[in-house]
């Protein structure tokens, strides 16, 4: 007997309703995919991305991990990011993030949990980059999305920083960079107002453009 046979069963008829809506479906999304939006979101089972933009298979790359971390020595993310920029040629970049990120309590939290802690650094320097407006705030819940919102903007300029994203731009590719936020209570997204498109948007010591090194 199979495995989890309620999954196949999901599977077999989730299947089915795409063949009966598009006879061809998988047929042409087996020839290839040509994605225009990369996501970098967080891997919490509540946040699933196709289904909250709204769309099908072949519509947007993913990749996902704990709290939508970017870090600039992460092979794994960066592989993505230039898979997604170079081979597929994606127009916008879409940093997501949650808010009540689980991720980004823990790094407001003092209690060590173990391994994910040093993954959760790159959260903490972004709460104590932050740390007065943070202390500012009435309770823990504010702080923790207020952080939620603040980490993601942070990883929309390391998604900037990368060579991959500036070389795109040094070639003349359309790039854009966003930062949106969603709302588990309510299943809606937020947009950060993040939306940058070339270097001169970033701090000069970030620019790997010798045309682009003055303010
Ligand atoms: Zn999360």
């Amino acid at each position: 007997m199979r495995e989890l046979p309620q999954l196949f069963d999901n599977n077999r008829e989730w299947a089915n309703r795409q063949t009966s809506i598009s006879p061809e479906f998988f047929h042409e999304l087996a020839k290839q995919q040509r994605p225009e939006y990369l996501w970098i979101g967080c891997a919490d089972s509540r946040v699933p991305a196709n289904e909250i933009i709204g769309l099908k298979p072949g519509g947007v790359f993913v990749h996902r991990n704990i709290a939508n971390v970017v870090v600039h020595s992460d092979l794994n993310c960066l592989s993505v990011i230039e898979y997604a920029v170079r081979v597929l040629g994606v127009k916008h970049i879409i940093v997501c993030g949650h808010y009540g990120c689980g991720g980004v309590g823990a790094a407001l939290a003092d209690q060590p949990i173990g391994l994910i802690d040093n993954w959760l650094r790159h959260i903490r320097d972004v709460r104590q980059k932050h740390a007065d407006e943070l202390a500012r705030l009435p309770d823990d819940a504010a702080r923790v999305d207020r952080l939620c919102e603040l980490n993601v903007l942070e990883q929309v300029k390391n998604v900037c920083h990368t060579s991959i994203v500036q070389q795109a731009w040094r070639d003349g590719q359309s790039l854009c960079v966003h930062g949106w936020i969603y709302g588990l209570s309510d299943g809606l997204l937020r947009d950060l107002g993040a939306c940058i498109t070339g270097p001169s948007e970033l701090d000069v010591a970030y620019r790997l453009d010798p045309n682009q090194q003055t303010a």
